[in-house]
This record gives structure tokens, sequence and C-alpha cells, in this order.
């Protein structure tokens, strides 16, 4: 179990919510996520938030999924607002803000976003809710959900960013990978309909790409945690649902993983 009191102040801290990503789809692809998966498979856990807008606030309210399972002992939460008037674990990072977003920044962290679906984009303000928790956000129109190239164009930025951050600065770097959310019927060739096995061919794709971001961090003097996760997953048909944005376990059941870089 993390201790995140050694963590804040110490690690930089990767935040990446692979949009959209099913859990039954990265269970599928443990194998072929050499980067995401080097040091372990994906857990199984339950969304705050069945939709990008509704789980992004959770998370940065410091909401992460929860553990699928009833041991409620397990449940360990990684952050957690202060004087909320409820007992909370040791290894539980305790902050005084409204979100993690602007509690890291008082550590001293610089915090910078890298958008990818449409509530990143700043295009309105909706939507720029998600990316004014950061200090510096940032989304193309190439990071969109319609590029096949997203993830190349959002680690590419990121890896421009990183060039020009000391190493002295603590960082938390927030992206919001869109491969993974529709439309992804472009990883498979000729093909012209989302599905499970196009979700797949995009994770791969994604993983093979943050491979460079994961490199490039591990240069960096701080050690790393890298918290990556799904917000939400979608239904390609069953029970006849289509997308998300409601209850169902395709949607309500994500990938987590933890680990260090
Ligand atoms: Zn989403």
């Amino acid at each position: 179990m993390l201790n995140m009191n050694d963590i804040v102040g110490s690690h930089d801290i990767v935040m990446i919510t692979l949009d959209t990503l099913r859990y039954d789809v990265a269970v599928l692809e443990q194998d072929n996520c050499p980067h995401l998966c080097e040091s372990g498979g994906w857990e199984k856990r339950h969304t705050p938030g069945s939709f990008t807008y509704a789980a992004h606030h959770a998370f940065f309210g410091g909401f992460l999924p929860t553990p699928a399972n009833t041991d409620k002992a397990s449940h360990v939460r990684l952050f957690h607002g202060k004087h909320s008037g409820l007992r909370t674990h040791p290894n539980t990072w305790l902050f005084d803000a409204p979100d993690i977003v602007s509690g890291l920044a008082q550590e001293g962290y610089r915090t910078i976003c890298i958008g990818g679906v449409i509530f990143f984009t700043k295009k309105n303000k909706l939507s720029r809710v998600l990316p004014g928790y950061f200090q510096q956000s940032y989304w193309r129109m190439n990071f969109g959900v319609t590029n096949p190239n997203s993830t190349a164009n959002q680690v590419d930025h990121a890896l421009k960013l990183l060039d020009g951050i000391s190493e002295q600065d603590k960082l938390f770097l927030f992206m919001n990978v869109s491969a993974i959310h529709g439309p992804n019927h472009y990883y498979i060739p000729n093909n012209r309909s989302d599905s499970v096995e196009s979700q797949r061919a995009a994770l791969r794709y994604v993983d093979g790409e943050l491979g460079r971001l994961f490199a490039s961090l591990r240069e960096r003097e701080r050690p790393v945690l890298c918290l990556v996760f799904s917000d939400h997953g979608t239904a390609y048909g069953e029970d006849g649902y289509e997308g998300h944005r409601l209850a169902h376990e395709v949607v309500w059941n994500v990938p987590y993983r933890e680990f260090f870089l």
C-alpha cells in the first residue's frame, strides 16, 4: 500500500486517464502493453462517474476509482480533503484545498494539464472548468478524438514541456488520453465501426506512444509516481446499450494501476 505522505513532496506525480477504456479490454491487452503493464496487471475498480466531466471532478476532488471489492478496509484513499470530519488512514495525504491539483500546488508542485477529449478543449466555458484546475493547461485540435495520432501529439507536447522544466521543480502532470474514446474504428484498417476490437487496437497504439513519455520521466531527478486509470468504460451494444453516461458494468468497471518510474 502506498504511503502518500512519503510520496507528496519527494516524488513527481503523473496522473493519466485513459478516457473510456473498458476494464475487460484493458485485461485482454495486458500482455500487449509493455509500457503500461511492465510491472504488473490492471486492478479492477469502480469509477465514481459514468462520463468524463463527472468522473474527473471526483478524481480532482481526491476520489480515485474505488477497488471493486466489498472489503471496505482495503479502500484506502491516496488523497483526502482536510477537516472533513471523517477518520482517515495514516497513509492518506490530506490536502487543505478544494481539489488535489491546488492542494499539490500549495506543496510547491507545478501543475500541468494536457487535455484530450471534449471537456478539455477550452473552446467554451464548460470545457474550461477541468483545465482551469491547473496552473498550465494545453489542448490542440490534434490532441482530440478525431486525430488518429492524438497520443503521439500529446506525448510530443509533454516532452517539449518537460524539456523546459527544471529537475528541481516538483511536477504534477495530468494527461487525458483521447485515443481510446470513440471514434476508434480507424485503429483497424478498413474498419468502419467502433467495437471492443477497435478499442483494443487503440489501447495498443496508446501504450506504444506512452513508452516515450515514461522514458523521459525516468530521466528526471525525482522518482515518479504514475497513476493510470480509466474514467469510465463504454457500451458497444451490451444489453442494448451504446456509449456511456449510463449505469452498466461495462461503464462502471474501470482498469487502474499505480507504479513508479
Ligand atoms: Zn471520459
